[in-house]
């Protein structure tokens, strides 16, 4: 076997060669596992090919295995998938040659031999194959020597690009997330294919470019793919809204920052502590409503006031044309955007526990990562500065524990619920039940009154006193 596996997956890889011997058929492993295992990353799936009928393969395989793993296969599509019991993913198509239309992804698709499928493959490191043969078993079929690319950690098509980007426009996309997955350079010409074809990325449905896109923003560092997006065309189709914080300007002796690549940058620094996806969509759109908010104002200089709360309004837009889930991980990403800017306010001197509170209160769960984010964007060349900032907020993050310590306002409940105001004054739901708990909340934040059931049963009376209240009965 001309690559490492473990003694696992070289049992399971037997039971497909024995099964593929005994149909007569010609079978082999092929693409991401065989690539991954040369590069030393692990895997959890593997893919087989054979030329035949891969769903006859995959029920003569799982007929080894004791008990009988059940078999999904795709008639259609003459494609089969086995999960075995610890989580090892093992598919199997048919050889097959494909022929494509100009405005869809989906080819005509005939039998083929090994080869051909090997030829229809997107990238010389994906069309790498083991032979599971009698006559060559363990062997390594290679005949676009994508083993040479990589070694020397190269991205290119085993055809002419122009001709493999444009039957299959995600490989575009593809060719970048491997990029900044690996950290492999695009061959020259295949570079220059996918700018050549940039535009047809259109075809595309938003998911299969959206999983793209998720995976570059999880790569080790997603600079890389997001400045091969922008530099390609590509990012200016599926999201122009990030093409459009780059360039400065400059007016009067003043300039500004180059918003995207100060993106790019907060995204790395973030990436190397955390590898939470939402996290880095929060430093994706940071700052994303910079373009719209930005204002040059005489003899000062440029602004972009209130460009967080802009920016929040975006986040629901873009990940309802992103199709990025519309939940949970959007509120917590918008949160992130709306405060990315109080931490910094909190670095100034002689703050007050109540804007602490303040910021406690509204960051909840997710203020560690409120405040790798804020460190995150930090992003000056300046070391002696850099090292000031991150003193600063190692500064907010004390007096941070002390106040929670103290106050515990992480996860505040009110001490009084809108149903006690409701039942003590006789009131249905209405505003004045709104009003009192609003005032509550606030006392407790500013310090009028403390954190607990009598202080806050005290100030509720008085409260509604105010309003011209009094407690029934
Ligand atoms: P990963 O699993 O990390 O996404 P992979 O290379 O295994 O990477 P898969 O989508 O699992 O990607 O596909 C398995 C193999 O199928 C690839 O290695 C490649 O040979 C082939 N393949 C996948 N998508 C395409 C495509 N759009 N065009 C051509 N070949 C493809
Ligand atoms: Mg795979």
């Amino acid at each position: 076997m001309q690559i490492p596996c473990s003694e696992k997956e070289l049992f399971v890889i037997d039971k497909v060669a024995r099964a593929s011997g005994s149909l007569g058929l010609e079978s082999y492993l092929i693409g991401g596992f065989v690539r991954d295992k040369l590069l030393g990353r692990e895997t959890k799936d593997a893919d087989f090919v054979c030329a035949g009928d891969a769903i006859e393969l995959a029920s003569a395989t799982a007929r080894l295995f004791d008990p009988v793993p059940r078999v999904d296969y795709f008639k259609n599509f003459g494609t089969a998938h086995i999960r075995l019991s610890d989580g090892f993913d093992i598919e199997f198509v048919g050889a097959r040659k494909e022929s494509y239309q100009r405005d869809s992804r989906k080819p005509a698709v005939e039998p083929g031999s090994i080869k051909d499928d090997q030829d229809r493959r997107d990238f010389t490191i994906n069309a790498l194959a083991i032979s599971l043969n009698h006559a060559d078993y363990g062997q390594l079929i290679d005949p676009f020597d994508g083993l040479k690319d990589l070694e020397a950690k190269i991205i290119r098509t085993p055809l002419a690009p122009v001709q493999t980007f444009s039957d299959d426009p995600l490989r575009m996309m593809r060719a970048i997330r491997f990029a900044s997955q690996l950290g492999f350079a695009i061959e020259e010409n295949t570079w220059q294919g996918i700018r050549d074809t940039a535009s047809r990325i259109s075809i595309i449905s938003q998911e299969r470019i959206t999983d793209e896109l998720n995976k570059i923003i999880l790569s080790p560092k997603p600079s890389v793919g997001l400045d091969l997006l922008y530099r390609s065309g590509l990012l200016r189709i599926i999201f122009p809204q990030m093409v459009d914080l780059a360039g400065a300007e400059y007016k009067d002796g003043h300039g500004h920052k180059d918003n995207f690549y100060h993106t790019l940058q907060v995204l790395d620094n973030l990436s190397v502590y955390s590898a939470d996806l939402w996290l880095r969509w929060a430093a994706v759109l940071h700052d994303i409503a910079k373009p719209a908010t930005k204002k040059f104002e005489e003899g000062h200089g440029w602004t972009f006031h209130g460009h967080e709360v802009v920016g929040g309004r975006m986040v629901p837009k873009i990940f309802g044309k992103l199709k990025l889930p519309t939940h949970e991980e959007m509120r917590f990403v918008r949160k992130m955007v709306e405060l990315h800017l109080r931490p910094i306010s909190l670095t100034k001197e002689n703050i007050t526990d109540s804007a602490i509170r303040r910021l406690l209160f509204d960051a909840g769960d997710d203020f560690d990562s409120l405040m790798m984010l804020c460190e995150a964007d930090i992003t000056s060349k300046n070391k002696q500065k850099v090292k000031k900032y991150l003193e600063n907020f190692q500064l907010v993050r004390q007096h941070c524990r002390k106040v929670e310590e103290k106050d515990h306002v992480r996860n505040w409940q009110p001490p009084i619920s809108g149903e006690l105001i409701m039942e003590t004054f006789g009131l249905p739901p209405s505003k004045p039940v709104g009003i009192i708990k609003d005032a509550l909340k606030d006392a407790m934040l500013d310090g009028v009154i403390p954190n607990n059931y009598e202080a806050a049963f005290a100030f509720m009376l008085a409260k509604a006193a105010e309003l011209g209240l009094q407690p029934k009965g």
